[in-house]
């Protein structure tokens, strides 16, 4: 089989470890350029339980300056400033964990598959973050990291180079719409990863026609392994 991981909340705990940090930094620079948000704890608290059930820290810089300010201009200006930083480089020694026996998942699943990953972001960010979170990037066939928001041109990509057909391959990634349904729309089989972000879009809470698009759901990667013994 052809297995092809999202890299974000599915192989390393982006939410958990690098969300918060990069959210107080955002915060921290939209006060420097003048955001007024009282005590500076609570603005951080509200943020963070904002994330929790937000599509992308993006929108919860968002939800936060709709309650914080009424004016859509200023909101704007400091939604650009914080939206820079959310999104800026990463120092070189930003700690990053991978999830749940992920190395050794991974490991284990290379012996007898060929491992891909799809990857939305800037290339030198995302192999950064793979380098602090211990993943040898070599463990993949392939690897596509691009800002494009549609995968499903890279899988198609990546299952031509590799020559597999979509009834070979799994598609193992935290967000539906994003990560599954494109493989969906092309055939393949799909797991949704349900972790950070995952887990705000749960499958019992999602419209019919998202949940059709996933196969299985695991809340822990060493499930593909049982998931792989039933294909
Ligand atoms: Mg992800």
């Amino acid at each position: 089989m052809l297995i092809i991981f999202d890299l974000d909340d599915t192989l390393i705990d982006t939410t958990g470890s690098i969300t918060p940090i990069k959210l107080e930094q955002a915060l921290v620079k939209m006060v420097e350029a003048g955001l007024q948000v009282g005590d500076f704890q609570e603005a951080l608290t509200i943020l963070k339980r904002l994330d929790m059930a937000t599509e992308s820290a993006a929108q919860t810089l968002l939800e936060f300056l709709e309650i914080t300010l009424s004016d859509k201009e200023t909101s704007k200006k400091y939604f650009d400033i914080g939206h820079e930083e959310l999104y800026g480089q990463l120092p070189s020694d930003f700690p990053v964990y991978p999830l749940d026996q992920a190395l050794d998942v991974l490991f284990e699943l290379s012996s007898e598959h060929q491992l891909a990953l799809v990857s939305m972001g800037k290339p030198e960010q995302q192999l950064l973050k793979l380098k602090n979170a211990g993943i040898d990037s070599t463990i993949f066939s392939k690897m596509i990291i691009s800002e494009d928001r549609d995968k499903k041109p890279h899988y198609k990509t990546i299952l031509d180079e590799l020559g597999f057909t979509p009834s070979q391959t799994l598609v193992c990634g935290d967000r539906v719409k994003r990560d599954l349904s494109p493989a969906k729309e092309l055939g393949c089989i799909t797991v949704h990863m349900q972790w950070g972000r995952g887990l705000s879009c749960l499958i019992s809470a999602l419209p019919h026609y998202i949940a059709r698009d996933v196969d299985y759901a695991i809340k822990k990667l060493s499930q593909i392994k049982d998931i792989l013994i039933t294909l």
